[in-house]
């Protein structure tokens, strides 16, 4: 099987840290990163890879028993700098995954909860407050923004 999808999830030895490791030429290396170079080239100069697998599960928030830092799956794994890797571990999509409700108080329930395709989520219920909004702001719906006006909406 080899679903591009999928985690290949390394089976040899892990660190402490939970990565695979494999040892090339007498060097010991990460096993993620021997397997990017193998199908897809050498990193950046600068730049660190990211496990995009684990950047988009957002219930997997923790970090050593994580098993994406296992996987070795090429086409899961991005360059990234440093920095971006670090805002990552703190991204809003991980933020988010802690929270129960969004900015405007609504419940991220299942029903009212969009997952954007990064990962990021959204709620539903703004999201039709947004384009209520959007709809206002045009043409198409005069009427209903007159109706609206008529009940004190200032908002
Ligand atoms: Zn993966
Ligand atoms: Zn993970
Ligand atoms: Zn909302």
């Amino acid at each position: 099987m080899t679903d591009a999808n999928e985690c290949w999830i390394y089976t040899g030895t892990i660190t402490s840290q939970g990565y695979g490791q494999i040892g090339v030429e007498g060097k010991v290396r990460q096993a993620y990163k021997v397997a990017y170079e193998l199908f897809i080239g050498e990193v950046p100069p600068g730049l660190e890879l990211d496990h995009l697998c684990h950047t988009r599960d957002l219930k997997c928030i923790s970090n050593s028993d994580c098993r994406h830092r296992r996987c070795v799956n090429p086409w899961h794994l991005e360059p990234v700098t440093q920095r971006e890797n670090t805002r990552r571990s703190n991204n809003p999509s991980a933020v988010n995954a802690r929270k129960t409700h969004c900015i405007h108080g609504h419940e991220f329930s299942p029903e009212n909860t969009y997952v954007k395709p990064n990962g990021q989520r959204q709620c539903r219920q703004c999201g039709r407050d947004a384009s209520a909004r959007y709809f206002a702001s045009t043409g198409r719906a005069r009427d209903r923004r007159a109706r609206q006006r008529k009940q004190g909406d200032q908002s």
